[in-house]
């Protein structure tokens, strides 16, 4: 019998978890258990807020009202309701090793939780999933599908590669109630492969398969410092993939490469790709990304003639010099944050978990694998180390966690009207599809203009907006900082959307 012809009633028998939607709402009080306490709670919520759409949709576009409820609802967000400007003070000198990690503590991006583990407050969490949505947009070019391993990874998975006892202390390892043992992963090759391996059979016609995640990882380091360029607890993205020849796995390595390289340059961050060591991971080809800055762990030498790249812990100077390809080669030896890291992994993880693929000659065969790290909150603050003075945060292009901050007069002669202006332009700016959301008015109008934009700077928002005297003139003007470019100029209101609506942003 094909599953067409079953009747509702054999079906239900089949799943009896499978419920109706009115069967559900149906349920009286005392047949409920919590969990069916929750599951209606949902759709009834679900239900209303339905229904209240409906009630105050335009009667001109129905099937818009959804939209225009998010797009039109005018937001202000206001600086003295905001996790920000807690009044810690920034000291004169401080024993904190690295600029990025002082600047991330004191501006309230971050805060300390135990060695190596950090709360990233409200500011930074907006920037951390900016940067994920880049990350995700560019990795969809490649036709990577994002998805989410457990954190929890069972010890009989990495007893079978190995790496239970290979990858030492590092490993967080725990026990349950069973005494069963578990690590707290810091990668997946083991999780994921030994998925693809159920997948049998698994047709050439399905590769290559490209799958990845963005979640939290652990590490437990000896000694962890710099905030969160080197903690024990991290955001990190890892891809996997799964081709069926070499030639191809090798063609998938160029594109995943190439979306690394998208993501740095639309961060504006500058970047270094060198050949890398395969460590514990393995793998035949490997290649790192790193940003560079003083405070950076790892060496490595490029040379810009012939564009040698590589880290020093694969090839030492002398080597590598042979290695240049012309005569008045080069070789310059820098610092850098790796941030970035690629592996062919080849058939090391697929041939333990026999995660194989049908040939088209009905011969099955090993996957060719490859696996990709980005270190997420990694990337995060190297590049506010790279590109932040002393006493400003400079963020990467497009992470500012917002783009516009407007700071009305200090109160005093008609601050009410300063206070209205402000609050209508931010209505007028959160018009714009690419400002919505971006705008913050810093309505602490007891403090003067100018401690207000001292913090604006400090905090790092690209631009600053004053709502000053020359507003209140026949011709409005406001006063436009550029905190980036260093630039100030007069603009009215209108002026001023013209100009903001060509910054790019995401979310
Ligand atoms: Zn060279």
């Amino acid at each position: 019998m094909s599953s067409s012809d079953e009747t509702e009633p054999q079906r239900a028998k089949q799943r009896p978890h499978a419920f109706s939607l009115k069967r559900l709402l149906k349920l009286n009080r005392f047949e409920m258990t919590g969990t069916w306490c929750c599951v209606r709670a949902l759709l009834v919520t679900r239900c209303t807020s339905s229904s209240r759409n409906i009630l105050c949709r335009d009667s001109s576009s129905p099937y818009l009202s959804i939209y225009q409820r998010r797009y039109k609802h005018h937001f202000r967000r206001y600086a003295s309701r905001m996790f920000q400007n807690m009044g810690k003070i920034q000291p004169a000198t401080s024993d904190l090793s690295c600029k990025s990690h002082k600047l991330m503590l004191y501006n309230d991006i971050l805060s300390p939780c135990h060695p190596g583990a950090f709360s990233l407050l409200p500011l930074g969490q907006r920037a951390l999933e900016k940067l994920i949505q880049v990350i995700d947009e560019e990795l969809e070019v490649t036709g990577a599908q994002k998805m989410s391993m457990p954190s929890l990874a069972p010890s009989t998975l990495w007893e079978e590669t190995g790496r239970w006892v290979s990858a030492g202390a590092e490993l967080f390892r725990i026990r349950d109630r069973h005494d069963l043992h578990y690590c707290l992963g810091p990668t997946h090759e083991e999780v994921i492969t030994s998925m693809v391996a159920q997948l049998n059979p698994l047709s050439y016609k399905r590769l290559p398969i490209l799958l990845y995640q963005i979640t939290r990882k652990f590490r437990d380091e000896m000694a962890p410092k710099h905030g969160l360029l080197r903690g024990r607890e991290f955001e990190m993205k890892d891809l996997y993939t799964f081709d069926a020849t070499v030639e191809d796995a090798e063609k998938t390595y160029r594109s995943i490469c190439e979306a690394y390289c998208r993501i740095f340059d639309r961060l504006g961050l500058p970047f270094n790709k060198v050949s890398g060591a395969t460590g514990n991971i393995g793998g035949s080809l490997s290649h790192e990304f790193h940003l560079s800055a003083e405070v950076g762990e790892d060496k490595f030498l490029t040379c810009d003639k012939c564009g040698l790249g590589t880290n020093v812990e694969l090839l030492d100077k002398q080597s590598a010099q042979s290695q240049c390809g012309r005569e008045n080669c080069e070789l310059v030896q820098s610092t850098g944050i790796e941030v970035g890291h690629a592996f062919l992994l080849g058939t090391k993880y697929s041939s333990v978990f026999n995660a194989i693929y049908q040939k088209d000659d009905g011969q099955p065969s090993l996957t060719e694998m490859g696996c990709y790290g980005l270190g997420v909150t990694r990337v995060l603050q190297a590049g506010i180390e790279v590109l932040s003075t002393e006493d400003r945060i400079r963020w990467p292009n497009l992470l500012a966690p917002y783009q516009v901050c407007i700071i009305p007069q200090k109160e005093g002669y008609m601050a009410e009207k300063f206070r209205d202006m402000a609050d209508s332009l931010s209505d007028r700016l959160g018009e714009l599809p690419n400002m919505r959301g971006e705008v913050v008015i810093d309505d602490r109008t007891h403090l003067t203009v100018g401690k207000r934009l001292y913090e604006a700077k400090r905090i790092g928002y690209p631009f600053v907006v004053i709502v000053g005297k020359k507003a209140l003139e026949t011709s409005p003007q406001l006063e436009v900082l550029d905190v980036y470019e260093d630039q100030t100029t007069f603009l009215s209101e209108t002026q001023l959307c013209q100009k903001l609506s060509t910054v790019e942003t995401v979310l």
